[in-house]
């Protein structure tokens, strides 16, 4: 494998000064423009990724640039000991957008359930266990890795957090099961991403509502990768008309500028008081001028045509009735196609690398598509061209419809 990825000129190469925590492509992009990234040599690449679901309305975003010039101009930190009017109106939009009441600004997704943690135990009040799914990612952190229940994210950095409890993804029974008189909150992504691009059933967030409610429990929803609009709704919980208690964000919420947000109800909130947390650096002054223009170019019609892209790929991916795409788990534009195991959904990625096409994996051979939220029907077909070629080129059986 290692040979043929050699051939192909994508071996990693730059890790000479770097602590070596990515496999990095040897591919630099200088520049980017709406869906298309730039490398160092002037090749054009069609952006199927966003940075791992990041810039969601593309790169170089006109009105984006000119709030972040704005900005840096007049003030770029200040404490948050101090005032701020465009952070108290993103708190206010972000609250509108969720029904929930608060909102605590951070720099990442990862510092955003860290807060979630903690509110969730200071809530608690003693009660300290959290219920998670396995499979589940919610960050790098020693409290949100120990929330992330994958040994294989585990492997050399124990101990773990203390105090959360994790069961089977997509079953409600396994929760019901593990819930005791120390249980505070169950966490999850609506959607998870990093193990697959994993879809529940429908009824599964209402579910959780609803035990969470029987038991006094914390509803806790991971939308750093699903939320702003990325799944057809502007939070992939809204696609089961309920409210959790804690959301946390962080992605696409400034179109790649550093913020994350956890936004809670008031009986949260109202546990919190001053010095119970808080960061130097968070919400800083461009990242929240930024957000609070992404949030304004988010309208409902903006995420109805999300939806609506999301099923035309779908649609133009199962047209081509490829075999070894064993799966399509489509949700908006979060989309995972699940590869059959004789192709190393890797060298697949990298191939549509080497045709220009910027993609991810994730999962068990899961190629993973995230593209930007501005895509059209013309950058759909595109991809979707270049996947039936490679599917042949590898040699691989393609049936024509
Ligand atoms: N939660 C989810 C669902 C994620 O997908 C990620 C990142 O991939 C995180 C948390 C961690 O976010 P960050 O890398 O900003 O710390």
């Amino acid at each position: 494998m290692n040979i043929i990825l050699k051939e192909h000129g994508l071996e990693t190469t730059n890790n000479k000064f770097h602590v070596n925590t990515y496999n990095r492509f040897n591919i630099e992009f200088t520049h980017g423009d709406g869906v298309y990234l730039f490398d160092k040599d002037g090749n054009k690449y069609l952006d199927f990724l966003s940075g791992i679901a990041v810039t969601g309305l593309g790169h170089n975003h006109k009105s984006l640039v000119n709030v972040a010039k704005n900005q840096v101009g007049n003030l770029w930190h200040v404490s948050n000991l101090f005032e701020s009017t465009p952070q108290e109106n993103l708190a206010k939009k972000l609250s509108e957008r969720s029904g929930l009441s608060k909102v605590f600004f951070c720099n990442s997704g990862t510092e955003a359930n860290e807060a979630a943690i903690k509110f969730a135990r200071k809530y608690g009040n003693g009660k300290s266990t959290i219920i998670v799914a396995n499979g589940g990612f919610h960050g790098r952190t020693m409290g949100s890795l120990s929330a992330s229940a994958q040994e294989k994210l585990w492997e050399g950095f124990y101990p773990l957090t203390p105090g959360f409890k994790s069961v089977p993804f997509n079953d409600i029974d396994a929760i019901k099961n593990v819930i005791d008189e120390k249980t505070v909150a169950i966490m999850v992504e609506p959607i998870q991403g990093e193990s697959g691009i994993v879809i529940p059933d429908k009824s599964y967030l209402n579910e959780i509502r609803e035990i969470c409610n029987n038991n006094n429990l914390l509803m806790i929803v991971d939308e750093i990768q699903t939320g702003f609009g990325r799944t057809g709704k502007f939070f992939a919980f809204q696609h089961n008309n309920i409210i959790p208690d804690i959301v946390t964000l962080a992605k696409g919420i400034a179109n790649g500028l550093p913020l994350g947000a956890v936004i809670v109800s008031d009986k949260v909130a109202n546990v919190i008081k001053p010095g119970s947390h808080g960061s130097t650096f968070g919400g800083n002054p461009i990242s929240i001028v930024v957000a609070n223009k992404v949030i304004d170019i988010i309208s409902d019609q903006f995420i109805d045509n999300v939806k609506a892209l999301g099923l035309l790929l779908e649609k133009y991916i199962e047209k081509e009735k490829i075999e070894d795409i064993l799966e399509i788990r489509c949700k908006g534009l979060m989309v995972g196609l699940k590869i059959d195991p004789a192709i190393d959904v890797k060298l697949l990625a990298k191939e549509l690398i080497n045709e220009k096409i910027v993609v991810g994996t994730a999962g068990n051979n899961v190629l993973r598509l995230l593209p930007p939220l501005i895509i059209t029907e013309k950058h759909i077909q595109h991809f979707v061209y270049i996947l039936k070629v490679l599917f042949k080129k590898m040699n691989i059986s393609t049936k024509v419809s």
